[in-house]
């Protein structure tokens, strides 16, 4: 476990052991909801009155050309950015405001950034096993064994994200979407409530983007997770969306299901237009 013991350190996983919070509570609302939230930097509003509200268990895909403001949006979420003014709840119990990045990350909020950042020259395996050693309720310190219960949930996240074959070799030997899946399943060993995904198919293969399609919305579900996926693919979005909002200049432009979205003259006109001229 040493070798764990100092990757943990360096990668400040501690940061995670903060005091546990009380669940979420879902039982009289949607688990995510943001109102009227704005924040400038320098002047400029890059979220403006920006209203969310994300349902328990919901698989939300969010679109929108660049600049739009999804990335400020999820750093907002997670505490890594404060809005000058509006709400933020996590569930009806939880004001996000009031609480730091580590904080918010405890209460079951995971976070995956675009680039996949697992460690090569550990195992699959031990890489879910570094992830779960964030998590005190399974590992109670970082140098205890591995309980009974944690090596099933292991093996149950290796057969989500299907790398149970490959569980034993090095990280560093997986194809860029099995990275994904791997960083997947390292947030999935935190439980989660929600997920907020940046671009997961950036450079997949079409049989890898099926793949994430299929784990994305497995994943989504009352009592699982709710999921939320930032995309530019449009095929991707399409092919897994059930509600989809569109961001344009920091607030939602229009929102519903993908063919009403994509119909919609002013999506055609600031963001699907713009990528068939790109195109
Ligand atoms: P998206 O992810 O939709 O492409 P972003 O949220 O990254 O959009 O950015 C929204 C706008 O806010 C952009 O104009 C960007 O340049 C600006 N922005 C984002 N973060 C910062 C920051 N920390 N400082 C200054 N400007 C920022
Ligand atoms: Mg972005």
């Amino acid at each position: 476990m040493s070798i764990l013991r100092s990757l943990a350190d360096r990668e400040r996983v501690f940061d995670f052991l903060v005091p546990a919070q009380s669940p979420v509570d879902v039982r009289h609302g949607p688990i995510l909801y943001l109102e009227d939230v704005s924040v400038s930097f320098d002047g400029f509003k890059a979220i403006d009155a920006l209203d969310l509200t994300i349902d328990d268990g919901e698989l939300r895909c969010i679109i929108g050309p660049n600049g739009a403001g999804k990335t400020t949006m999820m750093d907002i979420i997670t505490g890594k950015t404060r809005p000058d003014s509006g709400s933020v709840w996590f569930g009806s119990r939880h004001d996000l405001l009031t609480l730091n990045e580590p904080e918010i990350a405890s209460l079951g909020i995971g976070r995956k950034f675009q680039k996949p950042t697992v460690f090569e020259a550990l195992t699959v395996f031990e890489n879910l096993e570094l992830a779960m050693a964030a998590d005190k309720r399974v590992l109670p310190t970082l140098t205890a064994r591995l309980t009974g219960e944690g090596r099933d949930r292991i093996e149950e996240v290796l057969a989500t994200i299907g790398l149970v074959e490959l569980r034993h070799g090095p990280a560093g030997i997986l194809s860029h979407g099995q990275k994904q899946w791997l960083e997947i399943g390292m947030l999935l060993m935190q439980r989660p409530r929600l997920l907020l995904v940046d671009e997961p198919v950036a450079g997949m293969t079409e049989q890898e983007m099926e793949r994430t399609a299929e784990l994305l919305t497995g994943l989504a579900g009352k009592g699982k997770q709710s999921v939320v996926v930032v995309e530019h693919d449009m095929g991707f979005v399409r092919s897994i969306a059930r509600t989809v909002t569109v961001l344009h200049q920091g607030s939602v432009l229009a929102e519903g299901s993908m063919d009403r979205v994509s119909n919609d003259p002013k999506v055609i006109e600031v963001y699907l237009g713009a990528e068939e001229e790109a195109a």
